[in-house]
């Protein structure tokens, strides 16, 4: 059998991971400034990662958590504490797509209504809410009977408050740094108005903080930046360093009850014991705090390139926007520097997204390798 060609793939074997690099098939060493995808938070194979996912594995292992009492607690108190959500309630899935469809589930079920709010260049997961992503115009499913996806300019309050004061839109679901859109933020006013109008017009909030959660924004979720609080906060990728594990925060105003949302693998033990382990390393080594430091120190470094439009983002979550499609740049600073780099939906826009444990010494080789190619 051949795999589904999907994926446009770089001639590369990875086959090992060594705290921000990765050695292939032939022994080359690369650099990460991707993370797979952005989920590489705490480096490859951190050794107190490594020993508490194989502790885990010699007690039960993969086992289901909807059955009795387990870990699930631990990483809710624990993600509570270290995200300043103690109050709120945490829902375990498997990846950041199942995240968006259980917290758009959960909106759903909050206020009974059916339109949905997302904005151009958003990307939420390949399943219901892949429509947002994909311009097929030959893909129509799935999207529930009723439903309704309403598309907005990012920043267009008007635009936002005219279907809102409808009050008949179940939930605005945005991330608060666009992150395969080519690192696109809402504006912090921006967000505060439409958290003031969402409470006004019984709409909930749905943050995406899939790719800009867990410390990569130099906060613990990038929209603390702004200082809203949103009804549903979805979480993956960083969550667990590689291991798939997603979930939804939400907001006490959200009541349980039994059989509204389920799965059987979501939030397995071995899922919680990665991501207790990230969250373990995030604190002890204060990588959230480094992340905004060198994130700014790096972001100051670009600007000043050649070729370089802009460069945006937060903390270690960075936008390159060049002036021309970056594809050919990519190349040579995967073949020639041995560095990944992360494309986006816009051809002109490199995303960084390393681990959250780079250094000045990993900063400064990324920097060579631009000058190099761009001067
Ligand atoms: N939300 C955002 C912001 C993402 O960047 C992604 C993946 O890139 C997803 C959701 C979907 O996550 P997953 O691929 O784990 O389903």
């Amino acid at each position: 059998m051949k795999l589904f060609d999907v994926y446009p793939l770089f001639d590369v074997e990875p086959v090992k991971g060594e705290g921000n690099y990765v050695i292939d098939a032939k022994g080359n060493k690369y650099l990460d400034f991707y993370g797979g995808h952005a989920v590489i938070s705490v480096g490859h194979g951190h050794p107190h990662y490594v020993k508490r996912i194989e502790e885990q594995l010699h007690k039960i292992g993969f086992y289901s958590n909807s059955v009795g009492i387990s870990l699930q607690r631990e990483l809710a108190d624990k993600l509570g504490m270290m995200s300043g959500y103690e109050e709120w309630n945490l829902f375990l899935c498997n990846s950041g797509a199942e995240a968006n469809e259980n917290a758009l589930k959960l909106a759903s079920y909050a206020n009974g209504r059916s339109k949905l709010i997302a904005f151009e260049g958003a990307f939420h997961g390949r399943t219901s809410l892949a429509v947002l992503a994909t311009d097929n115009p030959r893909i129509k499913f799935p999207v529930n009977e009723g439903a309704e996806i309403i598309r907005c300019r990012l920043n267009d309050i008007e635009m936002v408050k005219k279907e809102l004061l409808t009050e008949e839109v179940c939930a605005v679901i945005i991330e608060s740094i666009q992150g395969v859109g080519g690192i696109k933020m809402p504006s912090d006013q921006f967000l505060k108005e439409v958290r003031d109008i969402c409470t006004r017009t019984g709409t909930m909030l749905i943050i995406d903080e899939v790719q800009s959660g867990f410390g990569r924004s130099g906060k613990f979720f990038a929209h603390q930046h702004s200082g809203v609080k949103p009804d549903l906060i979805s979480i993956a990728k960083g969550m667990g360093n590689g291991f798939p594990v997603g979930g939804v925060l939400v907001s006490p105003e959200i009541k349980a009850e039994y059989g509204l949302l389920g799965t059987t693998f979501g939030g397995n033990h071995l899922a919680c014991a990665a991501s207790l382990a990230v969250l373990e390393i995030l604190e002890k080594d204060d990588l959230i705090g480094r992340a905004s430091e060198l994130g700014e120190e790096l972001k100051e470094q670009l600007k000043d390139l050649p070729g370089v439009i802009e460069v945006r983002g937060r903390g270690l979550m960075i936008g390159i926007e060049m002036s021309k499609p970056v594809a050919e740049l990519r190349k040579k600073l995967l073949y020639d520097h041995h560095i990944f780099t992360g494309s986006s939906s816009d051809k002109n826009v490199i995303r960084l997204l390393p681990p959250l444990t780079i250094g000045p010494d990993e900063i400064a080789m990324i920097l060579k390798a631009f000058k190099e190619e761009l001067s």
